[in-house]
C-alpha cells in the first residue's frame, strides 16, 4: 500500500491537493455520504468539493433524522436549506422571487453524494429530506466525463453540481461575481486525468505494483485535449 494524503486520500504521488483553492462562496455546503460508499468514494469529487469549498462539511450516515448535528443546522434560523434534487417543484437560482425566499438566511446546499441509485436508496431511508425545498439548475448539464456509468447522462459528479450551482447564482447576484469557480472544474480535470494515466500504465505494464489481468484495462484510454492542457 503506498502512502497516502491524508487530505484527499490520493496516494502522495498523485495528491490533489495542490491543485485545490478554498473558495469562500458564502453558502454553507453539505455533503451526506452513505458509510459503506465513504470507505469506497473518499477519494471521489465528494470530498475533493469539501476540500475546495471553505463553509462545507461532510456528514456520513444512514439515518439522518438521528444526526443531532445535521439537524440542528436544518432548524438553525440562520440558513435556508435546500437538498439539490431535482423535480418538478425544484427551485433554481431563477426561480421567481428566490431572492425573496431566501431573505437575509446563508444558503444550506445538502448534496447527497452517491451514485443516482445510490442517491435513491439514501432518500429511502431518509424520506424527511424530501420535505425540504429542493435546488436543482436552470441549465443543462452533462458531466466532462464519467467514471461510473450512472444510468442518467444528466448525473453530474459532486464537484460539477457545485460548479454549476455556484456559477448560476452568480448569474443571479447570490454569490460574488469576482469569485473564481474555475478552481473546481480544474481539480476536476486533473483527477480524470491522473486516473486516466494510470489506466494507461496499467495496459502497458509500466505502473509498479499492478498486473494488466484485468480484462476491462485493455484498450489505452485517449486523454482528450481539454483535459491535458490543464
Ligand atoms: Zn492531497
Amino acid at each position: 500500500m503506498s502512502e497516502r494524503c491524508f487530505n484527499c486520500f490520493k496516494p502522495t504521488s498523485a495528491c490533489l491537493c495542490k491543485y485545490t483553492q478554498k473558495l469562500d462562496t458564502g453558502i454553507k455546503f453539505i455533503f451526506l455520504m452513505h458509510p459503506k460508499e465513504f470507505k469506497r468514494q473518499r477519494t471521489g469529487t465528494g470530498n475533493l468539493s469539501h476540500i475546495s469549498l471553505k463553509d462545507s462539511e461532510i456528514i456520513v450516515g444512514l439515518d439522518f433524522s438521528k444526526n443531532e448535528y445535521f439537524q440542528n443546522l436544518l432548524n438553525d434560523s440562520k440558513y435556508f436549506p435546500v437538498l439539490m434534487y431535482p423535480g418538478e417543484d425544484a427551485l433554481n437560482a431563477k426561480s421567481e422571487n428566490f431572492t425573496q425566499i431566501l431573505g437575509e438566511k446563508t444558503l444550506l446546499v445538502i448534496i447527497l453524494d452517491a451514485t443516482w441509485f445510490c442517491a435513491k436508496k439514501m432518500i429511502e431511508h431518509n424520506p424527511f429530506l424530501l420535505n425540504l425545498p429542493k435546488l436543482s439548475f436552470y441549465g443543462d448539464y452533462r458531466s466532462i466525463f464519467t467514471f461510473k456509468h450512472e444510468p442518467k447522462p444528466e448525473c453530474v459528479s459532486t464537484i460539477e453540481s457545485c460548479y454549476y450551482l455556484i456559477k448560476e447564482l452568480q448569474s443571479v447576484n447570490l454569490v460574488d461575481k469576482n469569485l473564481n469557480p474555475e478552481p473546481l472544474m480544474n481539480v476536476f480535470k486533473q483527477m480524470i486525468k491522473l486516473q486516466l494515466q494510470a489506466e494507461n500504465e496499467r495496459i502497458l505494464g509500466i505502473r509498479p505494483n499492478t498486473h494488466n489481468y484485468d480484462g476491462k484495462y485493455k484498450k489505452l484510454k485517449n486523454i482528450p485535449d481539454f483535459i491535458n492542457k490543464v
